[in-house]
């Protein structure tokens, strides 16, 4: 399984690094090309004809910076649709996208142009805790703990497992399910303030390094290949120094533009 890196940051900022501007996008991760999960960025890092390959979105849940990508990949995919994109959730989340997002309003309905017989895209509701297909892959989606229904995802390609938490604070199910995948390969957690901003976290359901720690442990598997993920690029810098002193074996930050093979 093939992961792009297309945004993995809690907020788009443009930040001063050590090797010189970088600019933080919101969350977006393509999977063998043809799945991505969950729609932050598309648009300003994908070309059309990689846009045109997408076939599923998996949205881990409604929040603004995991959807902001999908008006515009509707517009760039207007007169190319050959099959709709199905995009791919817990039903909260796409009757929240109908309702809020495509709705005449907002955003025109996608589901029904250019013509409602062969739509931008289509919906296909998810049921928790049951593994089902999406493109060749095997996927799972477990609730986690946000301020709005929200789920992570199993994804498993062959014998390789990919977990991707989605937004969350602390939470069990998901962490249990994972010490007894014995195919897990890799581990994608958010953490999106540091220490310092505990309180902050806790209101908005988020993890800082600290609650991180406590909820990677679950897994019982420390030497795990773990990627940090939804930092808030304002404290991009402090997150990562106070991750660095878990002293977690394979923990890497991730950036935009990486590629992780499992
Ligand atoms: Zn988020
Ligand atoms: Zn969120």
């Amino acid at each position: 399984m093939k992961i792009r890196v297309l945004g993995c940051h809690g907020s788009d900022q443009l930040v001063d690094g050590g090797l010189g501007p970088h600019q933080c996008r919101t969350c977006g991760f393509l999977i063998n090309e043809t799945v991505l999960v969950d729609a932050g960025t598309v648009g300003p890092t994908l070309r059309l004809a990689e846009q045109k390959r997408i076939r599923h979105v998996l949205l881990s849940h409604l929040h603004f910076d995991h959807i902001q990508g999908l008006p515009t990949l509707a517009d760039n995919l207007v007169d190319e649709v050959v099959e709709p994109v199905v995009l791919t959730s817990i039903p909260e989340v796409l009757k929240g996208l109908q309702s809020h997002v495509f709705n005449g309003e907002v955003y025109p309905d996608f589901l029904q142009l250019p013509d409602p017989q062969h739509p931008i895209f289509v919906f296909r509701p998810l049921s928790v805790g049951k593994e089902q297909e999406v493109s060749g892959l095997r996927v799972i989606a477990i609730p986690v703990n946000h301020q709005v229904p929200t789920v992570g995802f199993f994804i498993r390609e062959g014998q390789s497992t990919l977990l991707y938490s989605g937004d969350t604070a602390e939470t069990e199910e998901i962490w249990k399910l994972a010490a007894r995948t014995p195919t897990l390969k890799a581990a994608l957690i958010e953490t999106s303030f540091p220490d310092a901003m505990a309180e902050l976290a806790r209101v908005s359901k988020h993890l800082t390094p600290s609650l991180f720690a406590r909820e990677f442990r679950k897994i019982g598997r420390p030497d795990l290949p773990v990627y940090v993920y939804h930092l808030k690029p304002r404290f991009r810098e402090q997150i990562r120094r106070e991750l660095a002193q878990l002293k977690i074996p394979n923990l890497t930050v991730l950036e935009e533009g990486q590629e992780i093979s499992i």
